[in-house]
This record gives C-alpha cells, sequence and structure tokens, in this order.
C-alpha cells in the first residue's frame, strides 16, 4: 500500500498527531526525524518540515527520494487574504505560489524561473478527498473543538475554502502588507510559508500533494496575537480530527 506522508510546520503541530500514530519505526535524515508507522490503518509517515520554503522543499525531497512516499499532505496554519476567510476556517489549495518570487524583468513576476509558471495545481483528487473530511469536521467544530475555545477566538460556523494559496519566507503581519498581496493577488485565500515549495518539488518528482490550512489570523497587525495558542488549542485540533476523518474512510 502507498505511504502517505503527513507534514507539519511547527512542532506543536506535530505533537498534537503523533499520539494518532501506531508507531513501528524512525528514522533520520538532515536532522529530521521521520515517524513512520499506520493512521487509522494506512502506512504513514510524519515529520516536521520546519519554517520557510527552504525547510519545506528539503523535507519533501528526503520524503520522496529517501522514504518513498507516493503522496504528501502539508498542514498547518495561515494568513487569511479572501474576504469571507476568517480566523477558524479551513483552506484547502487548489494551486500554489511563492508570492516572494520575482525574476522581472528577465521572467514575469512570480514565475518560477525555467519552469514557466508561477501556479503550481495540488492533486485533486486528494484535495477533494481533504476538503470533504474538513467539511464535515467544521460541521461538528464546536464538539471537536469545545464551545470555550471556539468562542475564545471569536469562531461561529467555521467555512471550508478551496483555491490559491499564496507562500512566501514571510510571516504576513501587518494590514499594509496583507493588502498588497490582495491587490496583487486578488484571489488569493490565503498565506502561509511553505506550500509553494512543497508544490515545485512534487512536481518535479510528478507526485501528488496536497496543502490544508486552519486560518489563524488575517495576516494583519494583530496577525501575533494568541498565535501558539490558537496552534494548540484549535489548528491542531482540526488537523487529527480531518486527517483521522480522512484516513478511516468515514467520508468519501
Ligand atoms: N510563533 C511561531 C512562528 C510561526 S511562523 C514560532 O515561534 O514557532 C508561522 C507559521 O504559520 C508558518 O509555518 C506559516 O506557514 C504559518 N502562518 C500562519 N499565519 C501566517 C501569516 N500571517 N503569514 C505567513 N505565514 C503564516
Amino acid at each position: 500500500m502507498s505511504r502517505i506522508a503527513i507534514v507539519s510546520a511547527m512542532h506543536q503541530e506535530l505533537r498534537a498527531l503523533l499520539p494518532a500514530l501506531d508507531k513501528h519505526q524512525s528514522a533520520t535524515f538532515a536532522g529530521r526525524t521521520f515517524h513512520i508507522g499506520t493512521m487509522e490503518g494506512q502506512p504513514v509517515v510524519m515529520t516536521l518540515s520546519g519554517i520557510g520554503k527552504v525547510a519545506a522543499a528539503t523535507t519533501a525531497t528526503l520524503l520522496l527520494q529517501e522514504i518513498d512516499v507516493q503522496r504528501i499532505v502539508f498542514t498547518g496554519a495561515a494568513g487569511g487574504l479572501g474576504a469571507g476567510v476568517r480566523v477558524g476556517d479551513v483552506v484547502v489549495a487548489r494551486e500554489l505560489l511563492q508570492h516572494d518570487m520575482d525574476a522581472s524583468p528577465l521572467f514575469p513576476r512570480y514565475e518560477v524561473p525555467l519552469t514557466g509558471r508561477a501556479r503550481f495545481p495540488t492533486d485533486p483528487d486528494l484535495s477533494a478527498a481533504l476538503a470533504s473530511a474538513a467539511l464535515h469536521c467544521l460541521q461538528h467544530a464546536a464538539e471537536r473543538i469545545g464551545e470555550t475555545h471556539l468562542a475564545d477566538f471569536g469562531i461561529d460556523s467555521p467555512l471550508l475554502h478551496q483555491g490559491l494559496v499564496v507562500s512566501g519566507d514571510r510571516f504576513v503581519a501587518t494590514a499594509a502588507e496583507s493588502e498588497a498581496l490582495r491587490a496583487a493577488l486578488p484571489d488569493a485565500l490565503a498565506v502561509e510559508m511553505e506550500g509553494a515549495a512543497l508544490a515545485q518539488v512534487c512536481a518535479d518528482f510528478g507526485r501528488p500533494f496536497a496543502v490544508i490550512r486552519t486560518i489563524s489570523d488575517r495576516a494583519d497587525d494583530s496577525a501575533h496575537v494568541d498565535f501558539n495558542r490558537f496552534i494548540v488549542d484549535v489548528a491542531s485540533v482540526y488537523t487529527r480530527e480531518i486527517l483521522a476523518t480522512w484516513m478511516s474512510g468515514a467520508i468519501e
């Protein structure tokens, strides 16, 4: 059976996922520990990428080359950019772009030089399956996360969004910067720091991947407020529940 990689950017996220892993072994490459086992009976490997595009690219390369995983799912948090993309919502990427890639005037802005493209699509089937699981979990968010935690973060009727996610080596935490991103890339739903790097590596290897993110902030001047608590209390719980729902085959 083909092995699925589940990659987290932050250790709080991985810590929430590891108890769901029936672990058989671990391997270490380039300072990263790869936890190999099963989740809901499916062969998986869980690992921490670290934050940023280079960390994500190194992790993806190791997963594909050394562990020979067939599919990669990157989970985590992101800042909401799209008008209706609120804290507590979930975004499943349909395509990814590096918002800090700019080799103009040699190449069009955002285009990854010599690849001929700026936008890298995710695997439609994998993304659709995760989106179904996410929708199911969001409909039951109150039971899964707890009313108090949801209320603490002002989350009410969280939504699922699917579309463009942009990545760059910057934590976007000012209204001016998120406004500039919205103006330049009007269809961008969310901003994070790893997804588009994973996308480029997976395109090189021709392997399917997906990116699923919980919106932790609006990428504005209050983006850092309670960030770590949100990751522990909300984003990590969503991720664990969505992955378990997807892997148990409870949702088609
Ligand atoms: N305080 C954290 C730093 C997290 S960096 C720590 O010390 O560990 C932010 C992480 O969440 C990255 O992995 C990124 O992908 C995602 N993210 C969430 N909101 C973001 C935003 N507004 N801009 C960029 N990345 C964001």
